[in-house]
Order: structure tokens, then sequence, then C-alpha cells
């Protein structure tokens, strides 16, 4: 399989350097979160490896697998990466997820409370608000799974008592985005805290009061 890591490598010294990235704006803490890329002329997904330090990450830590599970290069894949391969399989515009536990997006996650549309770059960038996908356990296809109603539709979402998926066509793309959804989560509880309630959501067709546009 040594070609096939010295076609992918330079995909692989892409996703340690953007994992590097999301470590240091603190997105991710410890070895939590997760990165990866598929390329589909091999049929290949590339990820980051389970439990690993990101400052001591190489490209040749990179995992190599086929969605089926099958590791093709590396050792042991991150241990959601059926999450990652779930979205693949069912979403084929993807080539790029990016999985944060970022603290102000899964603080909503943890609540279960969709993010909502409030700053003209979600309606640019993340397709209006950020939704939250049901629950499902760590580490299951079923986590997966349940981001594909809102996946389909939106960059991203949030997980439920965990975190934030984000894709993208390109690593970068992906990686933006998980910026924007932690940027939009900080920015609406700043505007929370202050005690005044937010006078209104944002979509395509204009603005409306925050109050219609949630349903509890
Ligand atoms: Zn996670």
């Amino acid at each position: 399989m040594k070609s096939l890591f010295c076609d992918l490598a330079p995909l692989c010294a892409e996703i340690v350097s953007t994992a590097q990235r999301a470590y240091r704006s603190g997105l991710m803490a410890g070895t939590s979160g997760n990165l990866s890329c598929y390329a589909p002329d091999y049929n290949c997904m590339a990820i980051t490896p389970s439990g690993m330090d990101y400052s001591a990450m190489t490209p040749e830590d990179i995992v190599l697998m086929q969605l089926d599970g099958t590791v093709l290069h590396g050792i042991k894949p991150s241990s959601e990466w059926k999450m990652h391969a779930e979205i693949y399989a069912n979403l084929p515009a993807v080539h790029a997820i990016v999985h944060t536990h970022s603290p102000n997006a899964t603080a909503y996650a943890v609540l279960r409370r969709e993010i909502p549309c409030v700053l003209v770059e979600m309606l640019l960038f993340l397709g209006g608000s950020i939704e939250v996908a049901d629950y499902a356990a760590q580490g299951s296809a079923a986590v997966g799974t349940n981001c594909l109603p809102i996946l389909c539709r939106k960059p991203a979402c949030l997980l439920a008592n965990h975190g934030v998926v984000t894709t993208g066509t390109t690593l970068e793309q992906a990686y933006t985005n998980s910026i924007y959804v932690e940027d939009a989560a900080k920015i609406v509880r700043l505007a929370m805290s202050t005690g005044y309630p937010i006078p209104a959501t944002i979509n395509e067709e204009g603005s409306k009061p925050y109050h219609e546009s949630i349903s509890v």
C-alpha cells in the first residue's frame, strides 16, 4: 500500500496541519475531535488516528481506510470513524469532515438547542441556523446517520450531548465552517448574556422575530 500512501501524502499532510490549527484555535481539547477527507478516486478515507496528541502527529500517522472499515495504511483510526464513513457513503458531495467538541457550540449541543441564525455569515456559509442531530452512542454509525437529514441541506450540525460536525468539498472549507459554528455560538451566548432578548433571526427573505422562529 506504499503507492496509495504516496499518492495521498499531500492530503495526509493537510489533515495534520489543519488538525493542529484547530487544536491551537481551541476547537479541540486533549485528543478529542477528528478530521477526515475522502478521495473518491481511491475509494479511500484519510482520517486522524485514535487518541494521538495533535502536536506529535505526522502525515504517516493518518489512517487510510475504506468506508467498510478496512484499514489500508496506519494503525488505529479515530474511534468515531463510522460517523465519517456514514456521511461520505450517503453524501457524495462531501469530501471533508471536521468534528470538534468546541466549547461554545457544544454547550448548545448539550442543551439540544439549535443555534439561531442571527449573523450574516451563518446565512452565507452555514445555510442558516445550526440544527441538532438526534443523540446516538459515541462511536456508532448512527451518529452519522442521524446527521444526514441536516447535512444533506447544510454543511454543519450539532450532535446532541456531544459536539459539532462540519463538512466541505475541501478540508479548508470544512475547517472554516467549524470556526464559524464556534464563533456563532460564542456571539449568540454573549448577546443572550446581556439579558436582552434576541429580537430577530434572518433568512434569505429578510428577518423575523426570534420568538416566531423557534418551536419549543
Ligand atoms: Zn466526538
